[in-house]
């Protein structure tokens, strides 16, 4: 069984905010919407499952996987775009692809090449991979930003609010690009927007305040709200 499974998962800040309290989720393959206004703890759950930091409770599995204890095997089938993703804006979209997976220790250069061409493809933009990330549109940045989350082909990819500032078109665009992925992978969407979760996630959890409310097919709990 490859299902993300996030068993007991707390954190309280030194400030003493209780971010994580007691989350149990069981997350399979395909499109996973994780819900929540502002505040609720959504980036603090992200960021432990990426083990870019450490809950004072809980443990996380990945197929046989132990995430908490095994970060570095995590790393090696994740992908991750942050809330916050940067990009090097003098660099064109295929040089730093190209830098991006030598970091990520695809050392032949053939390969690196198909891996790359074909993402590019995939992400669309390989009619405008010579041209400076710097000139892409917030779409093309975040399209961008899959693309380098897929170099390792990730059996768990983490996207954090990636629709932010994205118009209608460039929003329905990125969501079909995630849908495709989601059909051989875990692809966990974190949102506040309702819509989003409801037109592309099979399961679906809301929360709040660090807790989970509610978990299941969002048709469904959507209903019973
Ligand atoms: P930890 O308990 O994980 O060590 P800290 O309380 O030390 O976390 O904070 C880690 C970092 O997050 C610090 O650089 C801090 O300035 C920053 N930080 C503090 N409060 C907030 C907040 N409300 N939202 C986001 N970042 C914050
Ligand atoms: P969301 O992603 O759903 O907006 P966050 O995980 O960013 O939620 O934040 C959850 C709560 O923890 C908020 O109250 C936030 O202010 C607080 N918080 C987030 N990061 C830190 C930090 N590093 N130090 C202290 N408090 C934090």
């Amino acid at each position: 069984m490859q299902d993300l499974i996030i068993s007991n998962l707390s954190k309280t800040y030194k400030n003493g905010v209780k971010a994580l309290q007691d989350i149990t989720l069981q997350i399979p393959i395909g499109m996973y919407g994780l819900l929540g206004p502002n505040g609720a703890g959504k980036s603090t759950l992200m960021r432990t499952i990426a083990t870019l930091q450490t809950p004072d409770f809980g443990s996380i599995q990945l197929g046989g996987l132990d995430v908490l204890a095994q970060p570095n095997e995590l790393r090696k089938v994740l992908g991750y775009l942050p809330q916050q993703f940067g990009v090097y804006p003098a660099l064109s979209a295929e040089l730093l692809l190209d830098h991006l997976a030598v970091l990520k220790g695809i050392i032949n250069s053939k390969e690196r090449k198909e891996i790359i061409q074909a993402l590019l493809h995939k992400v669309n933009l390989y009619e405008v991979r010579k041209q400076k990330l710097g000139g892409f549109s917030g779409g093309m940045k975040q399209r961008f930003g899959i693309a380098q989350a897929l170099l390792n082909n990730p059996k768990l990819l983490i996207v954090d609010e990636p629709t932010a500032g994205l118009d209608p078109v460039e929003r329905n665009r990125f969501y079909n690009l995630l849908s495709e992925v989601g059909e051989q992978t875990i692809v966990i969407l974190s949102t506040h927007i309702v819509d989003d979760v409801k037109e592309l996630c099979p399961r679906m959890a809301i929360i709040n305040k660090g807790k989970v409310l509610v978990q299941g097919n969002p048709l469904q709990i959507m209903e019973n709200l």
